[in-house]
């Protein structure tokens, strides 16, 4: 992979990567097409990583259409497809169910346990370090990440920066279904009716931008408000609806600097997340 690496970017031209987890969809293919305009090559991996799942999550049945995959980026034109097995990226795996457990990790401190870390413990160890192998063995210039993950972004360009990667972070907006659902490989888990009740997440996170837009300043209230849309929607259990610094994932008590809000919800067993960014006022 490395060697391939390097013949696609002799001196002075750039490698984009963008890592996936594979089963994409418009959301990932954005990615794509923002390191196809900002790049001379594109690399874009898809790996399941076991070691950023829990031991009750969806790591065996996550989706994994490959065939699919690899030909929805042929179409993007991208020249370089990095798919490894789990013993590839690992070496020897403790167990036939795929539980890698290296003996070195890469772990932010701190960041690591807010949101998504505070609810998915071990989660973003499994994420940098993982990605910090991806990085050195495609040793990409520059790597694209979606908004969507909004706490993964904080924690890789905190990595980046604490661990001097030479790598560029490039976020990329949050693609949308058209009734506003975030797109996500996990919505294939949703059933029609469940698919419906999803929409509590999107519909939440613009309340909070509506109500911050006609002047609330004061996240206590913003967040009570965003909380509130799923009191009505009794068959989504809320995880956390948190107003942040989109850096430090500390909670703000006043959006004037510009915050996350970030919200998580489990829709039936699918544990679905979004967020909005308010600009500063
Ligand atoms: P995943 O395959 O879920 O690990 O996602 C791979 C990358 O795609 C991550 O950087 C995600 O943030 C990004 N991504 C996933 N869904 C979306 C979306 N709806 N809009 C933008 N980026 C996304």
């Amino acid at each position: 992979m490395r060697a391939a690496s390097h013949a696609l970017r002799p001196a002075g031209k750039r490698l984009g990567l963008v890592p996936t987890m594979g089963a994409l969809h418009e959301g990932h293919l954005s990615l794509v097409r923002a390191a196809r305009a900002q790049c001379d090559a594109v690399a874009v991996s898809i790996f399941v990583n076991p070691t950023q799942f829990g031991p009750n999550e969806d790591l065996a049945r996550y989706p994994r259409p490959f065939e699919r995959d690899r030909e929805m980026l042929e179409q993007e034109g991208v020249d370089l497809v990095f798919a490894p097995t789990v013993e590839e990226v690992y070496g020897t795996v403790a167990d036939k169910s795929v539980r890698a457990t290296p003996a070195t990790w890469v772990t932010v401190e701190d960041l690591s346990g807010k949101l998504d870390g505070r609810s998915r413990p071990g989660h973003f160890r499994g994420v940098t370090t993982v990605v910090s192998k991806l990085f050195h063995i495609v040793e990409p210039d520059v790597a694209f990440f979606g908004q969507k993950d909004a706490a993964q972004l904080a924690v890789i360009r905190r990595m980046v920066c604490d661990l001097n990667f030479p790598v560029e972070i490039v976020a990329c907006p949050i693609v949308r279904e058209a009734d506003g659902l975030a797109m996500s490989s996990r919505n294939a888990y949703l059933d029609a009716t469940q698919r419906k009740e999803a929409l509590v997440l999107h519909r939440s996170l613009m309340r909070v931008e509506e109500l911050a837009r006609a002047g609330e300043r004061d996240a206590t209230k913003l967040a009570a408000a965003g909380r509130a849309e799923f009191v009505k929607e009794k068959s989504v259990r809320l995880d956390y609806f948190e107003i942040v610094d989109a850096e430090t994932l500390d909670p703000v008590a006043d959006v004037s600097a510009g915050a996350l809000v970030a919200v998580a919800a489990y829709v039936g067993t699918t544990r679905l997340i979004d967020n909005v960014l308010l600009a500063a006022t």
